[in-house]
């Protein structure tokens, strides 16, 4: 077999440690790998590139197209960007995979059933990055869903459970309160699962939906959600399992995959030795399944069910009577190289194809245009004193047909008839809308917002407000 070209970087923290173990472990098992190494992270960041990887490293990953990521540690504020976000968008690694499953008896957990794979929206959602100070006091952070990344996670949940044997998909959003942005992901989940009736189907809020998979994980098989929820969703399920160290996770797209653990870079245990690599071996044999290497990925995922299964643990899912021994990184690695011919006897054994991953997505539904007519503008304000002395002066400057139809502050109603006892920032939106019916030009809106900026009131942003289908593109502020 000619050797697969791949991608590797140590990272920071337990990174290089966890990295080491795992890299011993592919080579022992026979996968065919021809090893790139690229630096990422923290000693890149402190070089000054802002979102820790170099130009060098981008020609590497655009050849190999296959990525064996140990984690990093992102450094918090001074403008750094998280390196993960930025991979995973540049190469359209649209999808997030990681199964979580219990390894009763021999890893301690309360929910011996569990065995679910969770599909996180890996591009949209908050982790756009898209964040505003809009006044001294007020923070905001865009919420972005599309229906073309959404319809994408929608069916690859199902080509993944079709393929995988899975019986059920389950999605999770919030949209009894973001009824735009989660409404439309429940939404394009409805239509894609009509696709597939052979594969049950239910939706659930996340809140309580993360709290049946913290005490129920036996209800799910596949869950699909948006970025931030499978975020959280993720470790919680990972730490279900026994430990969030034993997670191991695919990001993939339609031309590149990357390989990790679910775990961060642990700097709390960092170059003790006693990190447990369960989760970036486990990311690797997925990895060496997208390439087609599917006897390695077997022998190796077959080895470290029989390690556990002979007791061998890290100190973190060590447990007097259970365990026999309390395995450094290097000790576990060495025992399970020692297992690469072992099959477990009581945990069910796994064997893959040796034929490339990745599904084969049918193309998105063909784009129907909407129409749509302008309706209104909703203008975001710095101001501080009481919503009726704002009204009266941008009262003071609206036109004959846009009129000031309400301010919010925080989202909620505060003009007209506001509640005395709603609380206000300095940061506000005025709603104006036609009063007689009939769209708004935009030039309505400038000369009003020249009208305004001559008053000096001063302005954060603009949106237009539009009717799609003759149905409302924004939403009623609370109390409206
Ligand atoms: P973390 O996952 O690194 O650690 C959480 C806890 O789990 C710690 O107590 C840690 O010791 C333990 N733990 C994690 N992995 C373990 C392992 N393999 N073996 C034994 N114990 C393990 O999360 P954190 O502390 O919130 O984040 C640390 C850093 O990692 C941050 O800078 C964060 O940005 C980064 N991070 C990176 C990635 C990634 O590169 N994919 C993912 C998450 C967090």
């Amino acid at each position: 077999m000619s050797k697969t070209p791949i991608t590797v970087a140590r990272g920071d923290g337990i990174g290089p440690e966890i990295m080491d173990a795992t890299l011993k472990v592919l080579e022992a098992s026979g996968a065919e790998l021809d090893i790139e190494e690229i630096e990422i992270g923290e000693a890149v960041y402190k070089s000054g590139i802002k979102n820790g990887i170099a130009d060098s490293a981008w020609e590497s990953l655009n050849r190999t197209r296959v990525f064996l990521k140990a984690p990093i540690t992102t450094p918090q504020g001074g403008g750094f960007k998280s390196l993960n976000v930025t991979v995973r968008k540049s190469l359209g690694l649209f999808a997030n995979v990681r199964p979580c499953m219990s390894y009763h008896p021999f890893v301690q957990t309360h929910h011996p059933k569990m065995d679910l794979v969770i599909i996180r929206e890996n591009e949209e959602d908050l982790y756009g990055g898209i964040e505003y100070r809009q006044s001294q006091d007020v923070m905001a952070s865009l919420k972005i869903i599309t229906r073309p990344g959404t319809e994408r996670i929608m069916r690859y949940a199902f080509e993944y459970a079709r393929a995988n044997g899975r019986k059920k998909v389950t999605c999770m959003s919030k949209d009894n309160i973001m009824k735009i942005s989660d409404g439309l992901f429940h939404r394009v989940f409805d239509e894609i699962a009509a696709e597939y009736p052979d594969i049950e189907n239910d939706h659930m809020i996340v809140d309580i939906g993360t709290a049946k998979v913290a005490n129920h994980p036996e209800m799910f098989d596949v869950i699909v959600t948006t970025n931030l929820y499978g975020d959280i969703i993720s470790d919680v399920a990972a730490e279900v399992t026994g430990s969030v160290g034993l997670g191991g996770s695919s990001n993939v797209g339609v031309d590149f995959g990357m390989f990790e653990a679910v775990h961060g870079s642990a700097p709390d245990i960092s170059g003790k030795g006693i990190a447990n690599p369960s989760g970036l071996i486990l990311g690797a044999v997925m990895m060496l399944t997208h390439i087609g290497q599917g006897d390695a990925a077997g022998k190796i995922h077959n080895a470290w069910l029989k390690t556990l299964e002979d007791g061998i643990h890290t100190g973190e899912i060590y447990r007097e009577g259970v365990s026999k021994m309390k395995a450094g990184t290097d000790d576990f690695t060495k025992a399970l190289i020692e297992r690469l011919d072992a099959k477990p006897e009581k945990l069910n054994s796994v064997s893959y194809p040796n034929q490339a991953g990745g599904l084969k997505l049918p193309p998105l539904k063909p784009r129907v245009e909407v129409p749509r007519e302008r309706v209104g503008v909703d203008l975001g304000i710095n101001f501080q004193g009481s919503p009726d002395e704002l009204a009266s002066l941008v009262n003071a400057c609206v036109s004959d047909n846009l009129a000031l139809h309400m301010i919010s502050n925080r989202g909620t109603k505060v003009w007209p008839d506001g509640q005395k006892g709603t609380f206000c920032a300095d940061n506000w939106r005025l709603r104006f809308k036609s009063n007689d019916g009939q769209p708004i030009k935009t030039s309505q809106c400038i000369a009003l917002m020249d009208r305004m900026n001559k008053a000096d009131l001063n302005f954060t942003k603009s949106v237009m407000l539009y009717n799609y289908d003759g149905q409302p593109g924004f939403t009623v502020a609370q109390g409206e």
